[in-house]
């Protein structure tokens, strides 16, 4: 056991399968305190019976979380405050754009890079005049806020962060591009969240998927940019079913509450599949 704040973060978009008992017993084995947090901003996919589904499968895990459990969508003036902090500092631009006018404009310069999520942002609002921004919003079209990367990265330097398994990084976070900070629909994202979360949960060891590697970068630069502390990290190699596929909410045969409709208990669940 080491001396670390370690958590687990589980989005209630759906019931809690394998890969989740996994990731919560590796947080909870790393961790000599061991806190909860919901990740329920995304209001459109979340819901409350997930929640209650993570505590009850969580308990039955056999696993104990330090009260309170943090609940994102309870803190949006926090995250609020933290985008006002990155814009007074002007590092973020409004960007109005749809899916498919980022799809057009790539298309018209004939591609874009790719990010770990994908093709990256084109820059286009970026670009548009103080008066082009203000009639805009004015207007009523819906924005999200942007991270303006080259001046964030001028402004942080070189940054490094330190995970577990690979050893010492240096922050890239460009790899992302222009990231969205705040949603047209919520006023933050998960990078933004997560990563003032961990601060102000006390956070001393992120452990979570390999699949979230890469975003380690970009939450590293943010930690600079609003003065945060910087935890380790272990990112642990994702949990995959015989097929070779890791496993995922849509494979609801293998929920925790399936298998233990079917019989199993929580020592077979482990000993059987983790
Ligand atoms: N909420 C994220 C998920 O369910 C995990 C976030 C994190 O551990 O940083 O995939």
């Amino acid at each position: 056991m080491t001396d670390h704040i370690t958590r687990f973060a589980p989005s209630p978009t759906g019931y809690l399968h394998l890969g989740h008992a996994y990731s919560a017993l590796f947080a909870a084995e790393h961790g000599r305190r061991f806190l909860l947090r919901i990740e329920d901003i995304d209001q459109g996919r979340c819901r409350p019976e997930y929640i209650d589904a993570i505590y009850e499968d969580l308990c039955w895990l056999g696993l104990n979380w330090e009260m309170p459990v943090r609940i994102q969508s309870r803190h949006l003036d926090e995250y609020q405050q933290a985008v006002d902090t990155l814009q007074d500092q002007g590092l973020l631009y409004p960007c109005f754009c749809t899916r498919k006018d980022i799809q057009n404009e790539i298309e018209r310069a004939g591609g874009a890079p790719h990010g770990p999520d994908g093709q990256l942002y084109p820059g286009t609002c970026r670009h548009l005049s103080v008066t082009e921004r203000a009639d805009k919003i004015a207007s009523g079209i819906p924005y999200a806020l942007r991270l303006d990367m080259t001046k964030a990265l001028a402004q942080a330097g070189p940054l490094y962060w330190q995970d577990a398994e690979k050893g010492k990084q240096q922050a890239t976070p460009e790899i992302f591009g222009d990231v969205v900070l705040a949603r047209k629909d919520t006023p933050t994202s998960y990078h933004l969240s997560v990563t003032l979360d961990d601060h102000l949960q006390g956070v001393t060891l992120v452990t979570r998927g390999e699949d979230l590697f890469q975003a380690s970068h970009v939450h590293r630069l943010l930690q600079a940019l609003l003065n945060l502390d910087t935890p380790a990290y272990h990112h642990h190699g994702l949990l995959v079913g015989k097929d070779g596929k890791r496993y995922a909410k849509r494979d609801k045969s293998l929920t925790l509450r399936s298998l233990r409709e079917q019989g199993l208990s929580a020592d077979e669940l482990i000993k059987t599949y983790l």
